[in-house]
């Protein structure tokens, strides 16, 4: 089959599979390779030490799959449909995991797309974000979109909300032109940033991440960093729900992206009194999963210290007295930090004259 026609094959089986978007990008050294090599040597990957592992693999598509000529890049919109059933205002949970995970969701139409390039005599290797491969930078070699400030790629079709996928193929398919970058004058994702993170555009300090913080972090999150968390449990999303460009970006069609049912149903506090066996049946298929029940509770800790009230204490000393000491010790800051604000709010009238 000529290039061309590969292409056309391509994109229009990527469109039956269900993605928004399919472009092409020659199998070069990622653009941002040195500037990636920079932000790790900086530290500013904080734990993700994965990263620095396979760093020559990242920088390298030729590492990844040997006589690699093209990388197919895919784009799944997962903007939530117009009223869509959010969370309770009490906390704040990322849009891209309101529904199911989306590795498993996306990874097995990635996989089904390799089959026509195999039958083509390619050699392939895809990722949903999980491989070695710096898919943003393909993302904008192959025009899905360009570099925001926020350092997501922005569309203007999409938007901001948007999951990639890439497949590595030894088949060489003409590439696609790059994007525009149209950020212009604007600085909204850096401006709405809670904890500043956004050092300057297309500057990360994933140290300060809330997404980092509440799921690639491990440990203790640093007391620092806690009452700028806020309400957030699970990964923030605020410098992509306000990029201008979202409003030319439709509903995403994807059912298994819609929110689940605790969205609406649970408080904050409730999340407490899950076991392991509860938070394993509560977020089966949901990403949350993979922060375990001891990161979640940790991370629900941290929002109660700072939004909750006397009556979420018995939840708390519950929490205290885990074995875990993860939580336990997240437990103690938040009581501490209810009291404070109690004591702030009832110190001086209870002391005026009456
Ligand atoms: S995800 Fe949240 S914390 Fe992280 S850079 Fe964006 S706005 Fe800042
Ligand atoms: S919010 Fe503004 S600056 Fe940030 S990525 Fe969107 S358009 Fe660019």
């Amino acid at each position: 089959m000529e290039p061309d026609a590969l292409k056309n094959a391509v994109s229009t089986e990527a469109k039956r599979l269900g993605f928004d978007a399919c472009r092409f990008a020659p199998a070069v050294r990622p653009p941002h390779s040195d500037a990636f090599l920079q932000w790790l040597q900086e530290g500013k990957a904080g734990e993700m030490k994965w990263l620095e592992k396979n760093a020559d693999r990242r920088t390298d598509p030729q590492l990844v799959l040997p006589g690699a000529k093209t990388i197919i890049v895919l784009a799944r919109n997962y903007a939530p449909q117009e009223g869509s059933p959010a969370t309770p205002s009490e906390y704040q949970i990322a849009r891209y995991a309101w529904g199911e995970d989306y590795h498993e969701v996306l990874t097995p139409r990635v996989r089904a797309l390799e089959q026509i390039l195999a039958a083509h005599g390619g050699q392939q290797r895809s990722y949903v974000d999980t491989g070695p491969v710096l898919e943003r930078d393909y993302a904008v070699l192959a025009g899905i979109g360009w570099h925001g400030k926020s350092t997501m790629v922005i569309s203007r079709d999409l938007g901001a909300f948007f999951f990639l996928g890439a497949v590595l193929t030894t088949l060489e398919i003409p590439p696609d032109q790059p994007a525009v970058d149209r950020c212009g004058r604007c600085t909204r994702c850096i401006d709405v940033c809670p904890t500043a993170a956004i050092t300057a555009p297309q500057q990360l300090d994933a140290r300060r991440c809330v997404s980092y913080l509440t799921i690639e972090l491990k440990g203790s999150i640093p007391l620092e960093m806690r009452p700028l968390i806020g309400n957030r449990i699970y990964g923030c999303d605020d410098c992509a729900a306000v990029c201008p460009w979202n409003r030319f970006a439709k509903s995403s069609t994807e059912a298994r992206f819609a929110a689940k049912g605790f969205h609406t149903s649970m408080l904050l506090r409730d999340f407490l009194s899950l076991d392991d066996a509860g938070f394993r049946e509560l977020f089966r298929d949901s990403p949350i999963k993979r922060i375990k029940r001891r990161g979640f509770l940790r991370n629900v800790c941290v929002a109660l210290g700072n939004t909750g009230t006397h009556e979420d204490l018995p939840s708390l000393h519950k929490a205290a007295a885990e074995p875990e000491p993860l939580i336990s010790e997240h437990a103690f800051w938040a009581i501490q930090e209810i009291a404070r604000r109690t004591q702030l709010a009832e110190g001086p009238l209870a002391s005026s004259p009456a």
